[in-house]
């Protein structure tokens, strides 16, 4: 089968595409017929060499995809040979014709989403899922702000967060995805490359602050994020670049929190309630992953170019 390797830890140019043999399932696994595999800032991160797991060279990226159940292994009765599936990990990378999963590892995929919408299901979602119902336990009519609303976390947030009933915030830096926050939920949405986007911010919220704010870019934003909080509000850090300075009296004033996590680090128990909670929201069509480009799998170097520019909206998925 053909599968992106890497062989070493460098630039988008390390990533190769390559014939390796096709896996086979043994007990417990599941091969699947990757139809679509979600790329994720992440990935970029790791085949840099950077990222907090640092996995055994040579390697093929991804845990997100979409595809059709090929073979399993002795022992799985979840799936079958044939079953629309999408995958959260794998064993053997998504960027990939095939990828070998634990049976835990693959969920049915409803069929009114598309496999393309099935690769940007698990870290996007999964992530807005944890943050809101598990990290931070939010509740209808608190005004949230998604700073950083227009790529595949901050979409997910948005429709999850309007399905439970808050009133939405969502940034982004172009018109293009300012368009999309908006058309996907968003109640207000402000742009975050303008000098004045906080004071607005401020300004919608009546001058009280908002009780929620999911980061997207900490690095930049997170001493700012503290003065727009309300009393007890709470910031969930998701994505962060780098270092920054932030003033603890802009907490100790509010009684405001902090909270920060991995996906990876979502217990058993939570990874189910996740799944579950996603599928319900897929099926009833309050989720609604958006694809915004599709690219051959051999183009994986441009898709990990592209993700990292600005002008996020949704998804970049490959198609092996
Ligand atoms: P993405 O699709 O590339 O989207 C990036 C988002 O950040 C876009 O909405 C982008 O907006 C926005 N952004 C750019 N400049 C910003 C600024 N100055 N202030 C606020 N937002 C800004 O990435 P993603 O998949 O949504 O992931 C977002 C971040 O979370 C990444 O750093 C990722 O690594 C991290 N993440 C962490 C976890 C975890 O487990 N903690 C899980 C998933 C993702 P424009 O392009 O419109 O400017």
């Amino acid at each position: 089968m053909k599968a992106i390797l890497v062989r070493e830890f460098g630039g988008p140019e390390v990533l190769k595409l390559e014939d390796v043999p096709t896996p086979h399932a043994a007990a417990g696994q599941v091969l699947v017929r990757i139809h679509a595999v979600g790329v994720n800032p992440y990935d970029t991160y790791m085949r840099n060499g950077v990222y907090a797991v640092k996995p055994p060279l040579p390697y093929t990226p991804g845990s997100d995809g979409a595809g059709v159940v090929e073979a399993v292994g002795q022992g799985v009765n979840q799936v079958k040979p044939g079953d629309r599936v999408y995958v959260a990990k794998t064993v053997t990378g998504a960027y990939a014709e095939y990828a070998l999963t634990l049976e835990s590892q693959v969920h049915p995929l409803p069929a009114k989403v598309s496999y393309a919408q099935g690769a940007g299901i698990w870290v996007p979602y999964g992530t807005a899922y944890h943050a809101l119902y598990q990290c931070t336990r939010a509740r209808a009519a608190e005004a949230l702000l998604i700073h950083g609303a227009s790529g595949g976390v901050g979409i997910a947030g948005v429709q999850i967060a309007r399905a439970m009933g808050l009133i939405v915030l969502g940034t982004a830096g172009t018109e293009k995805g300012l368009e999309l926050v908006k058309r996907e939920g968003a109640h207000h949405v402000f742009d975050h490359t303008k000098p004045d986007y906080r004071e607005q911010i401020l300004k919608a919220t009546g001058g009280v602050g908002v009780d929620l704010i999911l980061e997207m870019l900490a690095n930049v934003n997170l001493g700012h994020d503290l003065k727009l909080l309300a009393p007890y509000g709470r910031v969930v850090v998701i994505g962060s670049r780098g270092d920054v300075t932030i003033s603890p009296r802009d907490l100790m004033t509010r009684r405001a929190s902090i909270h920060a996590f991995t996906l990876w680090g979502a217990t058993e128990a939570e990874e189910k309630e996740i799944h579950a909670g996603l599928i319900a929201g897929l099926e009833n069509g309050t989720l609604r992953p958006i694809v915004g480009k599709e690219l051959p799998l051999a183009e994986a170097a441009r898709a990990h170019k592209e993700i990292l520019e600005p002008g996020a909206f949704g998804k970049i998925v490959l198609v092996p």
